[in-house]
């Protein structure tokens, strides 16, 4: 039993499956069309640049630089109502595409200095939900 309150996502084998099981190995996995070579985020059937469905996965290298955040006041789903404010982020990853997410060990009373960071190296980190979901999270790289 894991401590884990928030809501746990479904994976779904057909579309990200391969990124929840990376997930578990603390390894960001991500889809690249092998025809135009390009990665997308989030994981689909096609190609959202040019249709195809020649989709492969890779290991990642799990960084990133943060694009935006917002603090969020309220919460309402369980777990999260009780922790905020807290902080969530698009990040631009090495590789391409931009991930949602939520940014860790950040002062949410002092926004300008999460501001401040824009552009920052960040990375990801696994925590685990329940033995089939460990759920990402960012960091500001030290
Ligand atoms: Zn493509």
């Amino acid at each position: 039993m894991t401590d884990y309150n928030k809501p746990i996502p479904d994976p779904d084998p057909y579309t990200s499956g391969p990124f929840w099981e990376g997930a578990k190995e603390g390894k960001l996995m991500l889809p690249r069309c092998e025809d135009c070579n390009r990665v997308h985020w989030y994981p689909r059937i096609l190609c959202p640049f040019c249709y195809s469905r020649s989709i492969s996965w890779f290991e990642a290298s799990g960084e990133g630089t943060l694009y935006s955040f917002a603090v969020q006041q309220r919460a309402f789903a369980p777990g999260w109502a009780e922790e905020g404010p807290y902080v969530t982020c698009f990040i631009d990853l090495n590789e391409g595409d931009r991930m949602f997410g939520v940014l860790l060990d950040v002062d949410v009373s002092k926004p300008e200095d999460i501001f401040a960071k824009i552009g920052s190296k960040v990375s990801i980190e696994f925590v685990k939900a329940n033995d089939d979901v460990h759920v990402p999270y960012w960091k500001l790289a030290s």
